[in-house]
């Protein structure tokens, strides 16, 4: 998609550090993190949002969610907990039309 944020993030147009790669799924840092550890993981082909997904796209969910208890493994917030979140339309607040997961952890959370 020419104009999403995300996927020009993925083509290497906007400037991010990745924190994992692979051939379908990409994680880089929140550029406004809302905890010590918040990153965003996406999925490299552009699809709106989880409404958007179904059984046939069940592969590529479970890579995300994988990819995102990597990170949690790796950023050290396995055993202390964190959450992920995906936003879906206006009244979620979701800003980017490129389905993500929002890890965030490393502080206490506040309540949904
Ligand atoms: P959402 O409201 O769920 O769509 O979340 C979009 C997130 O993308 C927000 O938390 C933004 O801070 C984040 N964001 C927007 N542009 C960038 C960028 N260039 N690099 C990293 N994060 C970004």
């Amino acid at each position: 998609m020419v104009d999403c944020v995300f996927c020009k993030i993925i083509r290497g147009e906007i400037p991010s550090s990745p924190v994992y790669q692979d051939d379908m799924v990409v994680a880089f840092p929140d550029i406004h993190p809302k905890a010590r550890v918040h990153i965003l993981i996406v999925p490299r082909e552009h699809i709106a949002s989880i409404a958007d997904l179904n059984q046939e796209r069940a592969s590529l969910l479970i890579r995300l969610i994988d990819a995102a208890n990597r990170l949690a493994r790796e950023e050290g917030i396995a055993g202390s907990g964190y959450r992920l979140v995906t936003n879906v339309g206006p009244d979620s607040g979701q800003e980017v039309q490129h389905l993500h997961w929002h890890l965030l952890g490393g502080d206490r959370l506040g309540g949904l």
